[in-house]
């Protein structure tokens, strides 16, 4: 308890200058379209190399962001970052990707929020088509009419809303009636489980259905080994990313991947 405690507040101070010391960066990981091969676009992760306490995981500090406040000012500029490489990569390569940005509940309902997403769009020369946010269910909990306004005013936009850690929560299928989104991302513990059971095989098939049904894409993400994706073949998902495909890399691998890929593409 002591030591969990300690380490928070050791978090929670050293993220104080973590924004000005540039110690954030992005790392992108592909999503690749089944069918086709062909890469989707990139989903941000962010990375924190703090001068005091080396790495931090995500699931360590975000939290605390979010109590604190700070992921309101971080995930600004991450998002403004993520825009800048999706300009980057069309420039360089003449191809849109669609850049995925996790979104916080905090971030999402601060008043400022669609302004800043169009201006970081505006700002960068990116089309609304090659930006996407990720939301978690948790995003609803407190105050679902007004986070439903605000993700109405973002596919406005024309940006477009992903569902993420899909299933992992509460009411997960009467949400996916009402919502504002436009794919789901199927959590990876329905992933990992999925050749070690026939309930889990059910399980994962009906939920890539029943989302197709309802017209969205479906992602599934953290498959690691060649059996997971010849299941997530089998069931007709649309899009799959994890470390089978590519590790979250930095800024300049990603340059480097998409060029190899090019380079096997034009070969075969
Ligand atoms: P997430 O959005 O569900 O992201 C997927 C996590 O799974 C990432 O962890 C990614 O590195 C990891 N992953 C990808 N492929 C595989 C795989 O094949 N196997 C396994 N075991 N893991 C895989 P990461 O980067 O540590 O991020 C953890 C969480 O932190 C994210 O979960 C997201 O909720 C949050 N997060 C990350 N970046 C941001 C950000 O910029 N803003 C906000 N608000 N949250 C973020
Ligand atoms: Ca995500
Ligand atoms: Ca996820």
């Amino acid at each position: 308890m002591i030591a969990v405690l300690q380490r928070k507040v050791q978090i929670e101070k050293a993220l104080r200058t973590a924004l000005e010391n540039q110690e954030f960066q992005l790392y992108y990981q592909p999503l690749i379209q089944l069918k086709t091969g062909r890469i989707r676009g990139f989903e941000a992760l962010i990375r924190w190399n703090s001068r005091e306490l080396g790495f931090v995981s995500p699931l360590d500090f975000i939290g605390i962001a979010e109590e604190t406040g700070q992921i309101v000012p971080i995930g600004r500029g991450g998002l403004e970052t993520a825009c800048h490489k999706a300009a980057e990569l069309r420039k360089l390569y003449g191809t849109n990707f669609i850049i995925s940005v996790n979104v916080s509940a905090l971030q999402l309902r601060n008043k400022d929020f669609v302004d800043y997403v169009q201006k970081a769009m505006e700002g960068s020369g990116i089309g609304p088509g090659e930006l996407e946010i990720e939301i978690t269910e948790s995003v609803f909990i407190d105050s679902y009419e007004e986070v439903v306004v605000i993700l109405g005013r973002v596919l406005a936009l024309g940006i477009q809303i992903s569902l993420d850690d899909f299933g992992t929560g509460y009411s997960s299928l009467s949400y996916l009636r009402k919502l504002p989104i436009d794919t789901v991302k199927i959590d990876k513990s329905f992933i990992t489980d999925v050749i070690y059971s026939v309930r889990s095989k059910s399980l994962l098939e009906s939920i890539i259905l029943l989302a197709q049904k309802m017209q969205l894409a479906v992602v599934a993400e953290g498959i690691e080994d060649q059996k997971q994706l010849e299941q997530l073949i089998k069931y007709n998902c649309d899009y799959v990313q994890g470390y089978f495909f590519s590790k979250p890399m930095p800024s300049r691998e990603v340059n480097q991947y998409y060029e190899s890929y090019l380079q096997k593409n034009s070969c075969s």
